[in-house]
């Protein structure tokens, strides 16, 4: 035998997870520990691969070790796949690395066709179980298989039950079953033209190779990109024995969390249906019971589960999302995995854990995904107006966090909407995995059915969306995209606000506000600080967000941008008459006007950051911005200056540039007018000094020349700050240690790193540009390009969002190594959005970076981030 492609659940463990995915891996431990697991086998992500890069078939070999396996899985189980009397069925399940909720298409009960439908009719004494699997059977092959809208059936089924005068689908007898099993074999021959498969191993093969092929669909996609989930990954295919969930009163099936997944709570948080199958809980067909009350229907069964699921925490150490299914008081184990929780919850759970004795700080650290913090930084509604409105009803608070926004129906009408600028709240029935772009578009989300753990729950949690689910008040009109809550009849565009934390729903927009940061924030947050390495800055602008992130834990700047303080009131007018000066001396005293403002700045962002350590980049878009637009503000100018407005269009006509990003920029404009890099120089350091007499305190500041390629331009412009530096520092009498340094952001400027490293005492490396100018994207316009590129699967990933450590990395990687020997001190830090991005946190942990600096709310999760790099790469801190 070549290659093992399938394995037995006996066969594995739950750390091969790469190869038997997460589904698989957890059946075969489940199997190891002795729990009640329905038996089967796993087709290896392996097999995946090959059958998506090689041309879409199960090569021979993979069949006859799938043939061997269900062999051996029909002598566990005493019964054969399409044996007339006594069937064997089985479920066939997908299941990645990382688990992809509600993304992979299940398909149950598959071995059944007309004649085996009967024998289990006979062998179970219950025909109407036995045209409830085959009708369901049908529906599902149909849909995940072959890809006949599952609507198409649900319509048959409804318009039936409406006939019949059904409630719910528990109320259609055998009789009734059998005729919408007819109903849907007609479906099925209208639409494909041909009888529904009738042979179990044409089913079981055509079914493997349909969930190979959904890691393929656009919303597995879709999900993988916002997850950074790599395509190369691929997904197994589980085929499990079927337990019955809907045998009868004494059979149910269901959901539940060990632990309350939105709160952290330490309290079993779980949902159950009486007489159903698997998907209805989750689909949110019927609105399902809390686990409670399976303690009353079923005590011996509850006992156990409670046993089981307890054994399960302790085992994985970690919060256990389980799904269960009780055939005639039996009680069966489908599923577990680590749940997913909301930022609130996973601290909670992690800081408790710990407390428990349970898990160790490290492992605390590991539990908790750093872009997850993101959620609580969410903003929450302003309490004085919450307190004011008035809830028109009520469903379950599926999803923590505040939104407000208008009515959408749909998920594209969300997402566009959305892309135009609007905040909007979905609300839908039910939502489902083809809704996930609309969701992910939404503040919030609203559901008349489904519970705690419907799809909407779920999918809401892990992207921190707040979600209101089962408010089954609302009257629905989907067609006409209406709805009616409280006596109030809201269209589409109308307002409402959702509470996710309480499930309340108001027909309002209410302002919301920034979130308080809990105890078990910091006191987790306050681990990741004493294991990192890694500095973490924060990009700032201005007191008021430098302030912001030192609440958040930053340990300085690395990245003050100056451009913003030109544009301040009258300061805008005053460089303009600098950019279309005639001579020095003009430029000079226009420069003048701006100084103390900008002086005023800098002093106002050292008062916030004490003794921190500032980086302040010297001026660097390119002149177009600062250029007068219309002619009333040529008019302006033309008054101040006494030239004419002819005269300034010309002169603004000869600064004009085809490609400003690429232009007069940066350094660039120092060249050209060292009268800026003086006088912001001046202002940098008279601040500091300044300032460090105030406050008694020794002001270090780090002034940054943008944009440099090459030597000579760093040390011309260098030269400029140094010596106005020196002279200001002479001229007050006070001696200040500063450094100056430089971004590397041109490619030419990291290849020649150890040249530039003579000069430069830190190196910032300016990923945003960095990027741009490797892959020759202008940022400004990439948006669209990369939508195509990544729809195509050419970039898996944005790598203007997550540093391309292929490319833009070894840029980085070589700049490093070659500054080292040249300058063992220098400073080195990362300063692009990317200093925020946990991926590139890591990478710039890898290459030996002292700081990332990343926007304020941003500045948690890059310390977590870095405390995971530092646990999973043990490195030293740099000593200067
Ligand atoms: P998902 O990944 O979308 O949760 P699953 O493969 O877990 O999909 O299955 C969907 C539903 O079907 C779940 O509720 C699961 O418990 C149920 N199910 C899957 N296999 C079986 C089986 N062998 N017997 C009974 N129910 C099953
Ligand atoms: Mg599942
Ligand atoms: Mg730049």
């Amino acid at each position: 035998m070549s290659k093992k492609y399938v394995y037995m659940f006996s066969e594995g463990n739950a750390s091969m997870k790469s190869l038997l995915g997460g589904k698989g891996a957890n059946l075969a431990e489940m199997t190891m520990l002795g729990l009640p697991i329905p038996q089967g086998f796993t087709i290896s992500t392996e097999a995946c691969t090959e059958y998506n890069e090689g041309g879409k078939k199960l090569t021979e070999e993979m069949i006859a070790q799938i043939e061997v396996a269900l062999s051996k899985l029909e002598e566990i189980a005493g019964k054969k796949l399409g044996d007339p009397q006594n069937p064997l069925l089985v479920s066939v399940r997908s299941g990645a690395r990382a688990s992809m909720p509600g993304m992979m298409d299940t398909v149950l009960n598959l071995g059944l066709n007309d004649v085996s439908v009967e024998g289990l009719a006979k062998k179970t004494g219950n025909p109407r179980f036995a045209y409830d699997s085959y009708r369901r059977f049908i529906m599902m092959f149909a849909d995940v298989v072959i890809g006949v809208s599952k609507s198409k059936f649900e319509r048959k089924l409804d318009e039936y039950k409406d006939e019949v005068g059904a409630k719910f689908d528990t109320d259609l007898t055998a009789e009734d079953l059998k005729k919408v099993t007819a109903m849907f074999k007609q479906i099925y021959l209208e639409d494909q033209g041909k009888e529904f498969p009738q042979d179990p191993k044409e089913q079981l093969f055509e079914a493997a190779m349909a969930v190979f092929r959904s890691w393929d669909n656009p919303r597995a996609f879709v999900y993988r990109r916002m997850n950074d989930i790599p395509y190369s990954w691929g997904t197994a295919v589980n085929v499990q024995m079927m337990v019955f969930g809907n045998m009868g009163d004494t059979s149910g099936t269901g959901v539940a969390f060990t632990r309350n997944a939105a709160t952290g709570e330490k309290a079993m948080l779980g949902e159950y249906l009486v007489n159903a199958q698997g998907e209805d809980v989750v689909a949110g067909v019927r609105t399902p019971n809390p686990i409670a009350k399976l303690a009353e229907d079923m005590p011996a069964v509850y006992e156990q589960f409670i046993e089981i699921s307890n054994t399960l925490e302790n085992h994985y150490k970690d919060m256990q999302d389980m799904e269960f299914t009780v055939e005639e008081g039996k009680l069966y184990f489908l599923q577990t995995r680590n749940g997913k929780r909301t930022a609130n919850a996973a601290l909670r759970i992690a800081v408790e854990m710990v407390d428990e004795g349970l898990i160790t700080k490290e492992e605390a650290l590991m539990k908790v995904e750093p872009k997850q913090l993101d959620q609580i930084l969410h903003p929450a509604f302003d309490p004085k107006a919450l307190k004011a409105a008035t809830p028109l009803g009520k469903g379950l608070p599926a999803s923590p966090g505040a939104a407000a926004g208008k009515v959408c129906f749909t998920a594209e009408d969300a997402k566009e909407q959305a892309e135009g600028g609007d905040r909007v709240i979905l609300v839908r029935l039910e939502t489902s995995p083809e809704d996930i772009e609309g969701m992910a578009a939404a503040q919030g989300i609203l559901t008349v059915r489904g519970g705690m753990t419907s799809h909407a729950a779920v999918v809401a949690r892990g992207m921190g969306t707040c979600c209101v689910s089962g408010c089954e008040e609302i009257k629905m009109n989907e067609a006409a995209k209406t709805f009616t809550l409280g006596g109030k009849t809201f269209k589409e565009g109308d307002f409402i606000s959702l509470d996710g934390s309480t499930g309340n729903i108001y027909g309002e927009d209410i302002p919301t506000v920034d979130p308080e940061i809990s105890g078990n924030f910091a006191k987790f947050m306050a681990w990741a600080d004493e294991r990192r390495s890694l500095k973490v800055r924060t990009n700032a602008d201005t007191p008021h967000d430098a302030q912001i992130a030192i609440d958040f834990g930053a340990e300085g700047i690395g990245l003050t941008r100056t451009e913003h303080m030109f544009f301040e009131g009258d300061r805008i007018m005053k460089f303009r008459k600098m950019i279309l000066a005639d001579t020095v001396a003009e430029r000079v005293e226009a420069l003048k006007g701006i100084e103390p403002f900008q002086k005023e700045d800098f002093k106002g962002i050292y008062k916030a950051m004490q003794e921190r350590p500032v980086t302040i980049r010297l001026l660097d878009p390119p002149l177009h911005e600062f250029m007068p637009n219309t002619d009333e503000e040529f008019d302006i100018l033309a008054k101040e200056t006494g030239k004419t407005v002819e005269e300034l269009k010309v002169k603004a006509r000869g600064l004009h540039e085809l490609n400003p990003m690429m232009g007069h920029r940066g350094c660039r404009l120092a060249v050209s007018y060292p009268e800026i890099a003086e006088m912001q120089t001046r202002a940098i350091m008279e601040a500091a000094v300044e300032v460090s007499n105030e406050l008694n305190i020794n002001i270090k500041p780090e002034i940054m020349i943008p944009l440099i390629g090459e030597i000579k331009e760093l040390k011309y412009v260098k030269n400029i700050v140094v010596e106005t530096a020196e002279k200001v520092m002479a001229d007050a009498g006070k001696k200040l240690e500063y450094l100056v340094g430089t971004m590397i952001e041109i490619p030419r400027a990291a290849l020649t790193a150890d040249e530039i490293a003579t000069e430069a005492e830190f190196f910032s490396f300016g990923t945003n540009d960095l990027t741009q100018m490797t892959y020759g994207l202008s940022r400004d316009d990439a948006g669209k390009i990369l939508a195509d590129y990544i729809d195509r699967n050419i970039y898996e990933c944005d790598p203007t969002a997550r540093l391309d450590r292929t490319g833009v990395g070894m840029l980085m990687k070589w700049a490093v190594e070659k500054a080292l020997p040249v300058r063992p001190d220098i400073h080195l830090g990362i300063c692009g959005e990317h200093g925020g991005d946990p991926s590139s946190v890591e990478f710039c942990h890898l290459i030996g970076l002292d700081y990332v600096s990343c926007s304020p709310f941003r500045v948690p999760i890059a310390r977590l981030a870095a405390a995971q790099a530092q646990i999973n790469f043990p490195r030293e801190t740099r000593k200067h």
